[in-house]
């Protein structure tokens, strides 16, 4: 049964579907890959039926049998064109994919899903994941539906109000002195001794992308199209990654003749990846995170390679990378709140302070038809607009 293996992205060696996080040979990235023909019989099936949620597209997937499958209804998100901002930056198509109404307020609930219940269709005892805040929340959510023991390490910087969610949902959290990378670390070695499947959504687990992968098949479906441009707030990538497979999955079945261009967008205070991008090298972990985009502060110390798997994409795409400042990304939070009604936190709104900066120096024109992926709820992470509270008034009442 070649149908479904993990293959290394580097060294290319293969694998059966298990829990291994690395490829044993080298150490390289693995990812699910298919033969054509299992591809091609999903779409077949697929094509069938209405779809409305990622568990639609499970022909895609690696197989899981139905009992072992734990959903909250995840995906089947909106894509919604714009209502004032396409028009005042002179876009006729500008679309924005919510990924804010998912189960638990982010796009990572796709991940947590596909990985819980990949944890359970291999049985796995336990689930542990490190976050910056919103993984941690979906794996808690899904984790403790699954039955599973579940474990999330969360750095210091995380917003309150997403260490409250993964706590209110069961899982057991623990505080890492430090940025994410620690926590990335130290959830690694705890996966490792108690073999416990390892959700954290970097390239760790190959699962995630699956996961992901079906927001490019809903905005294929929802458009009728590929769009020429999405844009994407990235961390560490898998995000990225996730909808460029989906993408070159379709492509390699001749669904679909292009790919769209993937823009990946990282705060100025941490841009590992738009960095090596801008300066033509190789990704550098960095050194002193510092940004109110909190979900997508990702260092990268110590798996620099996950960030050299996503300019791949980028490129494969004929992408690119760039960054945004927190001031820019404070105004583009608020003219999405305004302008669209679409309250999202500071690491979603950097792909409209990106999207200005690509109409600014002419990269999109007016006739490209544009796809912003907003990744999480502004409830998540209010605090970071407003960190002291707002500009607020007490009255004798
Ligand atoms: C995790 C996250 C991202 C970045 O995703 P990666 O796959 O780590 O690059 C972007 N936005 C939000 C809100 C997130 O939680
Ligand atoms: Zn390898």
């Amino acid at each position: 049964m070649d149908d479904c293996l993990l293959v290394c992205h580097q060294c290319k060696e293969r694998y059966p579907i298990g829990k291994q996080n690395k490829c044993k040979n080298c150490g390289g990235i693995l990812t699910a890959e298919y033969s054509d023909r299992y591809l091609k019989r999903a779409w077949k099936q697929l094509n069938k039926k209405e779809k409305h949620g990622m568990w639609d597209y499970k022909e895609t997937f690696p197989p899981v049998s139905d009992e072992d499958i734990v959903t909250f209804r995840e995906g089947g998100t909106q894509l919604l064109p714009s209502i004032s901002i396409g028009e005042k930056l002179g876009l006729s198509q500008l679309y924005f994919k919510d990924e804010t109404k998912n189960p638990t307020g982010s796009f990572k609930d796709r991940s947590a899903s596909i990985c819980v219940s990949m944890a359970k269709a291999l049985s796995c005892p336990g689930i542990v994941a490190s976050s910056s805040g919103n993984g941690g929340a979906a794996a808690a959510a899904y984790g403790v539906k699954g039955n599973l023991d579940t474990v999330i390490f969360i750095p210091e910087n995380t917003p309150a109000d997403k260490i409250s969610q993964a706590i209110f949902y069961g899982g057991t959290v623990i505080k890492v002195k430090g940025n994410f990378s620690k926590a990335y670390h130290a959830a690694a070695d705890m996966a490792e001794k108690k073999g416990y499947m390892n959700v954290t959504t970097t390239f760790l687990n190959p699962f995630g992308l699956e996961g992901y992968k079906t927001i490019s098949f809903e905005i294929f479906d929802q458009m009728g199209t590929v769009p020429d441009y999405i844009i994407i707030p990235v961390g560490d990538g898998p995000i990225l990654y996730g909808i460029y497979k989906g993408f070159e999955e379709m492509k390699r079945i001749e669904m679909i003749k292009k790919l769209p261009k993937l823009v990946c967008i990282q705060a100025k205070g941490c841009a590992p990846i738009a960095k090596a991008w801008k300066e033509k090298r190789k990704v550098i972990s960095c050194k002193n995170p510092m940004t109110i985009a909190s979900a997508i502060s990702d260092p990268l110390a110590g798996y620099e390679q996950d960030g050299e798997i996503t300019i791949d994409a980028i490129r494969a795409t004929d992408g690119r990378a760039l960054m945004v400042e927190d001031f820019q990304i404070l105004e583009a939070g608020r003219e999405l709140a305004w302008e669209e009604g679409l309250f999202v936190e500071p690491s979603s709104a950097v792909v409209l302070a990106g999207l200005h900066q690509l109409i600014g120096s002419g990269i999109i024109e007016k006739k490209d038809s544009c796809v912003c992926l907003l990744t999480g709820h502004g409830l998540k992470d209010c605090s970071s607009y407003y960190p002291k509270g707002g500009k607020t008034a007490w009255i004798n009442a």
